[in-house]
């Protein structure tokens, strides 16, 4: 089908091809797979659908650029292929952004934040690039040995992202991958590969030489073939914690390194001395944005019993202010599900929530009136009396509920925010700067929020405790996960 979209472009030009060793061809056994716009539930393009044998077409072009070319470019040229990236992506991001709202969903209302983020972390890593390097170490070695180390590019990197912001996932995992000096294998989300593919034919164009950037679209199968590829180095991942668990086992073939950002059920904590004209919009959006579709999302909301009828009440009332709708509108604030597995998921747990006694405030179900009947789209929700124990607050929904949870004192509630398997984010409401900052560090998480939610930096490390997974994007420990130390010893007498 034709969409009538000049951003569109790119869908329109045909079947979606894998890349391996810079060029665009079909996947080996010739299969394609279909997809969709959850707004409207249309096919919007048929993707190559890999297989292992692609995977290993991939793995030996990232081998040999990594070996060759690749290992010969410094790293002010790696800095220049991700600067002219960066441009290539700030001039065609219209395009671009349209892509991960008509594959996915996300309103362009968000257009804004994709675009700087996006471009602030290629801006990082192209910086990063040119300050890499090891230490020289006085030793007391006897006689009169000099000992430095060098810090290398880990070899070949196999990038698995999930569907939920495929423009800044993809960014977040090849810009350090090239500002290193590594080869990558990437692989998409099978919900959302066009974005990701559109970027590698822009780093093509940035000057990326062949081999370099291997893209290998399809299911699960691929992920789990790269996880365990003998060639592969090292695997970065985001997406589920079960997933995260699978890579692990399948990594032990051949020792790679991982990095693991996985879910989360992550507690946001309200005090009763909070900016409640702040903390309002503030939580809410901290699950609603994306449609609740991101890892860190505040999904427990903890709110200090004297104001919890009042707080959770407004917090509804903001949630019923929300446009829902197909993201292409401007207006639209809330986008859709990404699929209907999704769909059926989310409505799912709002189910469960309502079956195991927690109180519906706000929303709860799918939205079918009009042209919303024909996507994934369901209301923002808020569920209120929610105990601990409940489906709703141990689960990642990954979609738009709270769960808001009452509580007495500060001990209880950092024994309650902890008692659950992941780490990843956290919130913490409230006027009282030693109250915020005792919070901050009884906290197991990843990231802590003071008086704001989701707040990222390209320079800010950004990762999970627990099971929301190991190892740290952004900031200097990023670089480290792509770079192995070697230690040097000259005996100098
Ligand atoms: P998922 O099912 O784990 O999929 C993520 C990626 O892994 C997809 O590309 C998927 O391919 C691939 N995959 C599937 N099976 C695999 C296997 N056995 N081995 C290797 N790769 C495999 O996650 P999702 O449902 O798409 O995404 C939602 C989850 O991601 C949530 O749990 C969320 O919390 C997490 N997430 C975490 C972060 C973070 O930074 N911590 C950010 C975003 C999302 P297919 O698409 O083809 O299945
Ligand atoms: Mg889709």
């Amino acid at each position: 089908m034709t969409i009538q979209h000049p951003a569109a472009s790119f869908i329109n030009r045909g079947n979606k091809q894998i890349l391996i060793d810079g060029r665009w061809i079909d996947a080996i056994d010739g299969q394609t797979f279909e997809t969709f716009n959850p707004s409207t539930g249309e096919v919007i393009g048929r993707i190559a659908q890999s297989t292992a044998a692609d995977v290993d077409a991939a793995v030996a072009a990232a081998r040999k650029a990594f070996e060759g070319e690749w290992s010969r470019v410094k790293p002010y040229d790696r800095q220049l292929i991700l600067l002219r990236l960066a441009d290539l992506i700030d001039r065609n991001f219209d395009e671009l952004v349209m892509l991960d709202t008509l594959e996915m969903g996300a309103p362009v209302v968000r257009a804004p934040w994709i675009k700087r983020r996006a471009l602030s972390l290629l801006h990082y890593y192209a910086g990063m690039a040119t300050q890499l390097g090891g230490e020289t170490i006085e030793n007391s070695a006897p006689g009169d040995v000099f000992a430095y180390t060098l810090r290398e590019p880990v070899g070949v990197v196999g990038a698995i992202i999930p569907w939920n912001s495929p423009l800044t996932s993809t960014v977040w995992k090849i810009a350090p991958a090239i500002a290193t000096g590594c080869t990558v294998v990437f692989k998409p989300a099978e919900e959302a590969s066009l974005t990701s593919l559109r970027i590698a034919e822009l780093a093509m164009e940035a000057g990326l030489p062949a081999g370099v950037l291997n893209m290998v679209t399809g299911k699960g199968d691929v992920g789990a073939a790269m996880s365990e590829h003998p060639g592969i180095d090292k695997i970065a991942f985001t997406g589920s914690t079960e997933t995260g668990q699978r890579i692990i086992r399948a990594s032990a073939r051949n020792v790679k390194r991982l990095s693991l950002e996985l879910g989360g059920k992550s507690p946001d904590i309200v005090l009763a001395d909070a900016d409640l004209d702040a903390a309002v919009p503030g939580a809410a959006m901290a699950v609603f944005s994306n449609t609740g579709q991101i890892c860190s999302a505040g999904s427990r909301l903890f709110v200090q019993r004297s104001i919890y009828d009042e707080f959770v009440e407004q917090v509804a009332a903001f949630a019923e202010t929300l446009k829902v709708g197909n993201g292409i509108d401007p207006s639209v604030q809330i986008g859709p599900l990404v699929s209907r597995k999704q769909l059926d998921r989310v409505t799912g747990y709002m189910t469960t929530g309502r079956n195991e006694g927690a109180g519906l405030v706000t929303g709860g179900s799918q939205l079918t009136e009009g042209d919303l009947g024909a996507g994934y789209f369901v209301s923002p929700t808020v569920f209120k009396d929610v105990s601990d124990t409940m489906t709703i607050a141990r689960e990642e929904i990954f979609g738009p509920v709270v769960s808001a949870i009452p509580f007495d004192d500060l001990d209880e509630v950092v024994r309650r925010a902890n008692d659950t398997p992941f780490g990843l984010g956290s919130g913490v409401w409230t006027r009282d700067v030693s109250k915020a900052h005792r919070l901050a560090r009884a906290v197991r998480a990843g990231s802590v929020w003071v008086n704001c939610y989701q707040v990222m930096e390209p320079n800010v490390p950004f990762g999970g405790y627990k099971m929301s997974g190991y190892g740290r994007e952004s900031g200097r420990q990023h670089l480290e996960e792509y770079l192995n130390t070697k230690a040097v010893w000259v005996n100098m007498a």
